[in-house]
């Protein structure tokens, strides 16, 4: 056994399963282990790693800004917050942001910004803000996110749970009109479901829940961690339907696979909510994580990543589709962010990984049945076609 596996089961908590590879360097959709294979990562640190593994202009800026200043908190200010945040609101139509480090922080923030607008704006009477989320959501791991997470394991053994959550199918625009009440704050979705296996909504369906959003006087927030900065073959994943929420979370990829970077963002007036005092961060919007999160703005744009996700994802997934393997129950995905969903009394996902894995091709599965294919966005055609012709020889073995 490799001593670095031993080593980390020793000493690192068991809360992940990770493959048995060990990686030791990375450039743009390549990984290397440690004996110098070579692989194409089609996991992309969940998404976190859109730009490629180690941009050199990502890299270039982490350096410069690591010799020049780090951190300093906010207790002041610099000279690499505000152009981050101006660059950030000016692509997404948002007003103001709150810089946050991980998803799950900004997801916080995100509930805690609704909760507190709904009480000083809305006019909801003391705690009885509610919050409607979707069945097989995925927001993170804090205690209050765990609380309306619908996967029993995610919350067992955590509580008490943090109330004022209701959860709705997701998909489901009737099912969400039908349990607002004057007392509902905001509604928390991702417009495509990353962890809960690439679950992309019937059409019209954000467009629709906007509206009844609107209508109600009730925050739409939507959690991009996964599907934004052009992951799907848009900017944001609300883009395919033109909505611009009232709340968006940004994390993951905006970091440009160096920095956990995160941003809650939206409008003047529920942003106002937040007086010095009331919520915070050590970390978060620090220079460092500022100058590469906003370098990584400008290479989407300057590089055409968003453009190249969606023709790529466009070919991906047919090319996935022309597979026609007796094992492949679904392809499902926009973008670049794609699932595979095997039948679960053919094969084991993870068994798909596993072979991948042996192959070159590095991803991993979600639930049992649900591999993910999300590269960085910059993969090419010719590399598309390796993974989908490691794939169809595995899929070939595995059906015997
Ligand atoms: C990954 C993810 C999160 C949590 O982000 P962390 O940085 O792991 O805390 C939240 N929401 C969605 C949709 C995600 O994919």
């Amino acid at each position: 056994m490799n001593s670095n596996i031993e080593l980390e089961s020793r000493y690192c908590a068991h809360n992940y399963h990770p493959l048995p590879v060990v990686l030791v360097r990375g450039e743009g959709v390549y990984v290397w282990d440690d004996q110098g294979k070579r692989y194409l990562d089609m996991m992309s640190a969940y998404s976190a790693v859109s730009h490629g593994h180690c941009h050199p202009r990502l890299v270039n800026a982490l350096s410069k800004q690591a010799g020049q200043l780090a951190i300093v908190s906010r207790a002041f200010y610099t000279d690499k917050l505000a152009p981050f945040l101006e660059k950030a609101c000016q692509m997404t139509g948002q007003e103001m942001a709150l810089p946050m480090n991980t998803g799950a922080e900004a997801v916080e923030t995100a509930l805690k910004a609704a909760r507190k607008w709904a009480y000083k704006v809305k006019g909801v009477a003391d705690d009885q803000a509610e919050i409607i989320v979707c069945d097989g959501n995925f927001h993170g791991r804090t205690i209050s996110i765990v609380s309306f997470s619908s996967e029993q394991q995610y919350r067992d053994g955590f509580g008490p749970l943090t109330p004022g959550f209701k959860t709705v199918p997701f998909g489901d625009a009737d099912a969400l009109e039908a349990v607002i009440n004057p007392n509902t704050a905001a509604f928390l979705v991702e417009p495509i479901q990353g962890e809960g296996g690439i679950v992309v909504p019937p059409p019209g369906y954000l467009k629709r829940v906007a509206k009844i959003c609107s209508d109600n006087n009730v925050l739409l927030l939507c959690d991009e961690i996964q599907t934004g900065l052009g992951r799907t073959g848009t900017l944001l994943a609300s883009d395919h339907d033109a909505v611009k929420p009232d709340g968006l979370i940004l994390g993951k990829a905006l970091g440009g696979g160096l920095m956990p970077v995160s941003l809650f963002l939206s409008s003047r007036e529920v942003m106002d909510v937040f007086q010095p005092g009331d919520h915070g961060s050590t970390f978060g919007g620090n220079p460092l994580s500022s100058a590469v999160a906003l370098e990584g703005l400008n290479i989407l744009e300057e590089e055409g990543l968003i453009d190249a996700s969606r023709e790529m994802g466009d070919y991906f997934i047919s090319s996935l589709i022309e597979l026609q393997s007796s094992l492949i129950k679904e392809v499902r995905g926009r973008g670049l962010l794609i699932g595979v969903e095997f039948h679960a009394n053919k094969v084991a996902a993870r068994t798909v990984c596993e072979q991948l894995m042996d192959r070159g091709i590095l991803s991993k599965e979600t639930h049992d049945t649900v591999v993910r294919f999300a590269p960085p966005l910059m993969i090419t055609r010719d590399q598309v076609d390796e993974v989908i012709n490691q794939l169809s020889q595995v899929l070939a073995g595995l059906a015997g």
